[in-house]
């Protein structure tokens, strides 16, 4: 994977860097982050992280996840540089409302939005983790072990630790290489698969008791009153969306949680060659081939009804 020199250069010639993320955070977000900014940090430059939703409790094993931070006062007075990873917009970071000195852009998604100075976006990429490995490398830097725990646990949750279609050599030789450097790949297993709080798993029950299935697709719903009856987050739903995958006959799998009066937030994956993104798309959403999301205005049974009109028009075309 190559570098873009002028990215290379921003990182070696500018002392105050912002780093942000989008907003939900997911382990690529975090952990990119994370590891960028130790990176940095170890040449002698500023940093602040940033993403708007805080980090969830199940990823509070990554080595200075306490970097992070909400607030961007403290931030902009430094005037810093931007670098926005795991996502390509301003208002996937909720970060619209201001203005960046030289904004660089590091990202994989296939939706894309025209912002920044210095755009690196691999679609090919199977996580941000894997070109911020990269990048570092490049960077003439060595791994300490919290960096490649960040990356690693970055790319096992991007690639659904090495089974999903982005797994290819290149995956696997710098996950092989952050292993050297001392990530524990069982360890990082166990905290991202093995220990859910009990409520968590509660939830997902009640989530997976909502199951429908249309024309191979399977919807599932998740109400405000399901958080307050099982006492958990948002947070909390992380690929709930992946689990009617497990189904042979199931191509699309979707949940709509509830963010608000009449409003879902559609979370979405498929199998193969069905692509979500463009699903998402349509609903001014985005995301991934075979995982996206959107939001809508709607109530439930017209917000399913949207999803299977969206899934026949991209199928029409
Ligand atoms: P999830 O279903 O885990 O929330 O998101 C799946 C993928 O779609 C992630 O890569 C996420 O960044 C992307 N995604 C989810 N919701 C949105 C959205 O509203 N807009 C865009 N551009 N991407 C989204
Ligand atoms: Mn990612």
């Amino acid at each position: 994977m190559k570098v873009p020199e002028k990215i290379l250069t921003i990182l070696r010639e500018e002392k105050n860097f912002l780093i942000a993320t989008h907003i939900n955070p997911d382990g690529d977000a975090i952990g990119s982050a994370l590891a960028l900014s130790i990176a940095l940090e170890s040449m002698g430059k500023k940093t602040s992280v940033y993403s708007r939703d805080p980090v969830p409790g199940f990823y509070r094993f990554m080595p200075g996840h306490k970097r992070f931070t909400s607030s961007l006062k403290n931030a902009l007075k430094t005037d810093p540089v931007l670098i926005l990873l795991d996502c390509n917009s301003p208002e996937r970071a909720a970060i619209d409302r201001y203005e960046f000195r030289c904004p660089v852009i590091i990202d994989h998604h296939e939706t894309e939005r025209d912002f920044g100075d210095v755009r690196w976006v691999d679609r090919a990429a199977a996580a941000t983790g894997l070109m911020i490995f990269y990048l570092i490398k490049s960077m003439g830097i060595k791994f300490t072990k919290d960096m490649a725990t960040n990356l690693y646990t970055a790319i096992s949750v991007d690639t659904g630790t090495f089974r999903y279609s982005n797994t290819n050599p290149g995956v696997l030789r710098a996950s092989a290489e952050l292993i050297e450097s001392g990530a524990k790949p069982n360890l990082i297993a166990d905290y991202l698969y093995e220990s859910w709080d009990r409520r968590r798993f509660d939830l997902l029950m009640m989530t997976l008791n909502t199951l429908e299935i249309q024309n191979r697709i399977a919807i599932m719903h998740i109400t405000s009153d399901m958080f307050r009856k099982t006492r958990t987050k948002p947070e909390d739903t992380e690929n709930f969306s992946n689990f009617p995958r497990i189904i042979n006959s199931v191509k699309i799998s979707a949940v709509f949680r509830e963010i608000g009066k009449g409003v879902w937030k559609a979370s979405l994956r498929s199998k193969g060659d069905v692509n979500v993104a463009k699903i998402a798309e349509l609903y001014d959403g985005g995301g991934h081939k075979n995982a996206a999301g959107f939001k809508i205005k709607a109530d439930l049974e017209s917000a399913r009804k949207a999803l299977l009109k969206a899934y026949k028009k991209i199928n029409d075309k």
